[in-house]
């Protein structure tokens, strides 16, 4: 039996911890049911071969480590973004995402997100804001504990395959979930990721629809060198860099992106009049303006 004095006492602990509870949530955690991924999961860099050339690699025979009791919690969408680390750094995201949790993109603008540095970030240096969770599948945007420091070839040519993959599941499928967590893979303190893991299951068919689980490289393939120490860029090695003279010349910036592209670029069609903005300037001008230059067409 317990008196009741301790009864008490259990009932005004238990009525502080409810209390206490949102102090614990972190600033970039969305409000509501968010199940902790399980940290354990994510890949070791220890067993991912050295980069050969091939952008992404399958992890596990391409399953994912999703748990039985994570797989059922997914039954009801969420989304959930880790904190920074000490070092600054994005940790795990994962959601459950369903048609719901994906933005209406003919009515919804992406907004800026020029104003967040993850770590390493250095500009002029050719990277890109990489969203761990694709904007386009999750919504969220101007994040600090979605978005990394990364390479046009991780960004577009590695992660928007899957992150199309997932999409066109949660578009067939309005009814059905994705479980959904990506990772990204620092090697010790290092401030830029050496690449990313991307895992998906689709909940209800028990991942016949949609399962993978993929590391992306976090690499340039035109012989950049990355110091991912710091986030700074060689690209002495870079063939055709010695062609990007310094002459005044005509580009085409994106006042909200800050890019600046070549006006034969496809990216200049998608900015809005109101973002769009042509100048005669030369390269260096612009990044000292804190202008990047696009990773499309590479100005
Ligand atoms: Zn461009």
């Amino acid at each position: 039996m317990i008196n009741k004095p301790i009864k008490q006492h259990i009932t005004i602990l238990l009525v502080l911890m409810l209390l206490l509870c949102p102090a614990f949530l972190t600033s970039c955690t969305i409000p509501g049911v968010t199940p902790e991924p399980q940290d354990e999961a994510a890949v070791s860099l220890d067993d991912i071969p050295e980069f050969d050339g091939s952008l992404t690699i399958e992890i596990n025979g391409n399953r994912p480590g999703f748990t039985d009791e994570e797989l059922k919690e997914a039954k009801e969408a969420y989304k959930f973004f880790g904190d920074l680390d000490k070092h600054g750094r994005c940790t795990t995201t994962q959601a459950s995402l369903s048609y719901k949790t994906m933005p209406d993109q003919q009515r919804e603008q992406r907004g800026d997100i020029s104003e967040v540095h993850p770590s390493g970030w250095h500009s002029g240096m050719e990277w890109e804001r990489m969203h761990l969770i694709a904007w386009a599948l999750c919504g969220e945007n101007a994040n600090e504990c979605n978005l990394i420091t990364g390479t046009h070839d991780c960004n577009f040519n590695a992660m928007r395959n899957y992150e199309v993959k997932t999409a066109r599941y949660l578009e067939d499928n309005p009814r059905k979930h994705v479980l959904y967590r990506v990772t990204p893979i620092f090697r010790g303190k290092e401030l830029v990721a050496r690449g990313v893991q991307m895992e998906a299951e689709s909940v209800e068919d028990k991942g016949r629809g949609l399962c993978f689980n993929i590391y992306c490289y976090n690499v340039r393939r035109d012989g950049a060198v990355i110091n991912y120490k710091t986030g700074t860029v060689d690209v002495s090695n870079v063939a055709g860099q010695e062609e990007k003279s310094n002459d005044k010349r005509l580009y085409v910036l994106n006042t909200n992106t800050m890019k600046f592209h070549y006006p034969s670029c496809a990216g200049v069609q998608d900015i809005s009049d109101y973002n769009k903005q042509e100048v005669k300037a030369t390269r260096q001008e612009l990044i000292n303006k804190g202008y990047d230059p696009c990773g499309m067409c590479q100005p």
